[in-house]
């Protein structure tokens, strides 16, 4: 049997801190490794495969478009794209879509209409205020865009116009706020920066400040749309409407598409302002239209709320149960643990021993984000296998 982990230490770029595990298949919640063994997946490609893995629906679409037309260009109109994109404003508070291939180019996409509506309306403002612990992507710009120094160091210096500010702090973004401002982004809930939740009235208060300043909200709700949270869209639980809105991850279940979502009023680009090769093509559009009406027509959101419920309350009696965890949050099917020491990394592999897969989003912190599809049976097993993996650490004296 080849040895796929070798053959990654010697041909591929070596940037991708790995779990030692080669996955060959998947169905639903759960995948195989190249050994046959079972997990239960609560990564689900960090928070990518909302309809789980290898979806009926998914699949169809997918092997449908494959055998009618794949790609073409935006210079012609395709069916997939535009189905797509009448779904996605039917269903949300924005009215034009422009759809991409990731989250980091559905972010560029959003700054870039956001800078654009400072250079034409706001007398050329052009700095984007986002928040320390943000994630936005891995381009240049959303490098700078994100507010993690591990992230800026190595690529200095980084493309100016963006102010990194406290997270969840009003005052911050006040003080931070000048005629250059033309935007403020953030995420609903800090997902790669370890799923930080903030007061329930943040982003109402950034929104009234926004309004006032005439200045541009966009949320990246690359992590949290889709579902994620237990609705549709994050921002449906805070009560206000972002201007801008980008999408990825959980938008095409698995296969790579993003999109920038915008209110009229600020979709302001011109014929030939902004473009992409690949994006909106045709067989990543029909896996995106097929995952989003799927959970439309499913309450698949009504789902990742009411098994999200059901994990938040048993990551409670975990919490009762073993002192070192510091604390359990999360809202729908995001979900962190924290702990009082850095031992993420081993009982990430203690998981992985009992069959179930986690991420580790800080050295004291495990994060769960299964597919959305997720049942409260499943849930039960993957809390048994997460009780066992604590428990024996706390047998090897972790207290
Ligand atoms: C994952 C993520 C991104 C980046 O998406 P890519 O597809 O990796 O480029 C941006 N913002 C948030 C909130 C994310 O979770």
């Amino acid at each position: 049997m080849t040895n796929w982990q070798e053959v990654e230490s010697k041909y591929y770029m070596q940037i991708s801190p790995r779990t030692p595990l080669t996955l060959v298949k998947g169905k639903g919640a759960r995948v195989w490794d190249d050994a046959g063994k079972e997990y239960l997946d609560f990564v689900a490609g960090w928070a990518v495969d909302s309809l789980g893995h290898c979806h009926p629906a998914v699949v169809e679409a997918v092997t449908r478009q494959a055998n009618t037309l794949i790609q073409t260009s935006n210079q012609f109109y395709t069916v997939p794209q535009l189905q797509l994109s009448q779904l996605l404003v039917e269903h949300s508070c924005l009215n034009r879509v422009y759809v991409c291939n990731s989250g980091a180019e559905a972010n560029e996409g959003a700054v870039k209409l956001a800078r654009r509506y400072g250079s034409l309306k706001l007398n050329g403002a052009y700095e984007v205020i986002t928040a320390f612990n943000s994630f936005h992507g891995r381009t240049l710009a959303m490098t700078a865009a994100t507010g993690q120094e591990k992230f800026h160091k190595p690529y200095l210096p980084l493309p100016i116009g963006f102010k990194n500010i406290p997270y969840n702090d009003m005052d911050a973004i006040k003080a931070t706020t000048s005629v250059q401002t033309c935007a403020i982004m953030l995420e609903p809930i800090q997902g790669e920066g370890g799923v930080n939740i903030p007061a329930d009235d943040y982003l109402k208060k950034v929104r009234q400040w926004c309004d006032e300043k005439g200045i541009v909200l966009i949320l990246d709700e690359i992590q949290t749309g889709i579902g994620r949270l237990g609705t549709l869209f994050g921002y449906e639980q805070y009560g206000i409407e972002p201007d801008i809105m980008t999408l990825a991850k959980g938008l095409g279940s698995g296969v790579p598409v993003g999109a920038f979502m915008a209110k009229e009023k600020f979709c302001v680009f011109a014929a030939g302002e902004h473009g992409s090769t690949y994006g909106g093509n045709a067989l990543t559009s029909a896996a995106a239209y097929a995952t989003v009406k799927y959970i439309i027509d499913n309450d698949i959101a009504g789902n990742a709320k009411k098994v999200g419920e059901y994990l938040m309350k048993a990551l409670i009696l975990l919490k009762t149960k073993y002192p070192f965890i510091t604390e359990v949050r999360g809202r729908g099917l995001l979900a962190a643990i924290e702990f009082n020491s850095d031992i993420g990394a081993d009982l990430l592999t203690a998981c992985l021993e009992g069959g179930l897969l986690v991420n580790r989003v800080k050295p004291n912190a495990l994060r769960l984000m299964p597919p959305l599809i997720i049942t409260n049976r499943e849930v039960d097993e993957a809390i048994d296998i997460l009780d066992k993996a604590l428990s024996a650490l706390a047998k090897k004296g972790v207290k």
